[in-house]
């Protein structure tokens, strides 16, 4: 379902007028844009949650597009965001051309891909739009949580390395320089996972139809919906926001 025709109400987001602090590439194809505010040390988050960027559009304009918050020091006042430069889009565009100084107006933080602590182990999966939301929450998970992330990407030089107390393992699946979007690619290395003794919860996030794929796939060998936190992050064709996937 699309947020945006939605009929329930949600509650006002708050708004935080970022300025930029500095802008680098993490990897070839991952932009990460830290960010400051004078009121930033009020910002509560949990790990995985996001914000909702007002970015400039092209005609003139903003439109509002998610992006995860990848680090927080309130000590230092620095956020973090890591953008997907998959083409020439408002956001990618934006995170491109960032200086220190530009301002971006954002609401949340919002979303609820976090860490659930009633599991005994965990999977995370998504493509490279979720890196920052899977390796966030792992980076912090209490020590020795037993968490399995399987993380879609292009190829090698996509991979970003963590450190996290939890008994965490990372698996990068790539695509060998296929394009992002819809594929089998991470639904086939769900379907040989073996899933570990115990109560697991599993985090699927991505393109849209691959992570409804992954949802009916893991309800069908026996997870409980409740047991599957679920959100389409993109889809080709979709302009910003999110799909809901409960079914
Ligand atoms: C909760 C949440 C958190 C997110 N966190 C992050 C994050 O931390 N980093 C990040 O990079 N993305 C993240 N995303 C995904 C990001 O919001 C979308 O990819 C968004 O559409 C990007 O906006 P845009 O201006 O680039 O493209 P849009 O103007 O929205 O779309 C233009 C075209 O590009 C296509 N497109 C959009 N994204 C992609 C993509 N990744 N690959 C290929 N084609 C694409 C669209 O389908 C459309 O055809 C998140 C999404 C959600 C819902």
């Amino acid at each position: 379902m699309d947020t945006a025709s939605s009929p329930v109400r949600r509650p006002t987001l708050r708004e935080w007028k970022f300025s930029v602090v500095e802008a680098f590439d993490v990897t070839p194809r991952m932009r990460r844009v830290a960010l400051s505010a004078d009121d930033i040390d009020e910002l509560e988050y949990r790990p995985g949650q996001a914000l909702v960027m007002q970015m400039p559009l092209p005609e003139g304009g903003t439109g509002r597009r998610d992006y995860t918050i990848r680090s927080f020091d309130k000590a230092a006042k620095r956020l973090e965001v890591d953008f997907v430069l998959h083409g020439d889009s408002p956001a990618p565009t934006w995170a491109r051309n960032a200086t220190a100084g530009d301002e971006i107006v954002t609401r949340g933080p919002r979303g609820r891909t976090v860490f659930n602590p009633s599991a005994d182990w965990h999977l995370l999966c998504g493509d490279e739009t979720c890196i920052p939301a899977i390796l966030h929450i792992v980076e912090n998970m209490p020590a020795g949580t037993r968490a399995f992330a399987f993380i879609e990407v292009s190829g090698a030089e996509d991979e970003q390395k963590l450190t996290t107390r939890a008994d965490a393992k990372i698996e990068w699946i790539h695509r060998d320089g296929a394009h992002a979007g819809p594929s089998s690619i991470m639904l086939d290395r769900i379907a040989s996972f073996a899933f570990p003794a115990g109560d697991g919860f599993a985090y699927l996030i991505g393109e849209t139809s691959n992570v409804r794929a992954q949802r009916h796939h893991l309800t069908a060998r026996g997870f409980t919906r409740d047991r599957i936190s679920s959100e389409g992050y993109w889809r080709p064709g979709r302009i910003g926001g999110h799909d809901h996937i409960e079914d």
